[in-house]
């Protein structure tokens, strides 16, 4: 079993075609770095990037896993189009 995604960001997943609803945004204020996300992430595209994890939005599909999982509620869905995050 390999620890954390088999690739890297953006090789095994389509580009987001614009149908996404909700993207996550990640408080790096809260966040741990507990790399839950990084690791559930079906497609693979949260990276452990400097100060905080970030993601890829190009291929992020909006699934909602990672907020749902982070245990510190670190990531909030934000409705495509606002500004808020
Ligand atoms: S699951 Fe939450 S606390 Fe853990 S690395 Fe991701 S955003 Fe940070
Ligand atoms: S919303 Fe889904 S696809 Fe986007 S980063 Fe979170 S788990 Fe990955």
């Amino acid at each position: 079993m390999p620890l954390g995604p088999s690739a890297v960001a953006g090789v095994l997943v389509e580009a987001n075609a614009g149908w996404r609803t909700f993207r996550p945004v990640i408080n790096g204020e809260k966040c741990t770095r507990c790399q839950r996300c990084w690791l559930l992430c079906p497609d693979g595209v949260i990276e452990r990037g400097e100060p905080y994890f970030q993601i890829d939005y190009n291929f992020c599909k909006g699934c909602g896993l990672c907020a749902y999982e982070c245990p510190v509620k670190a990531i909030t869905m934000v409705k495509e189009g606002d500004s808020n995050g």
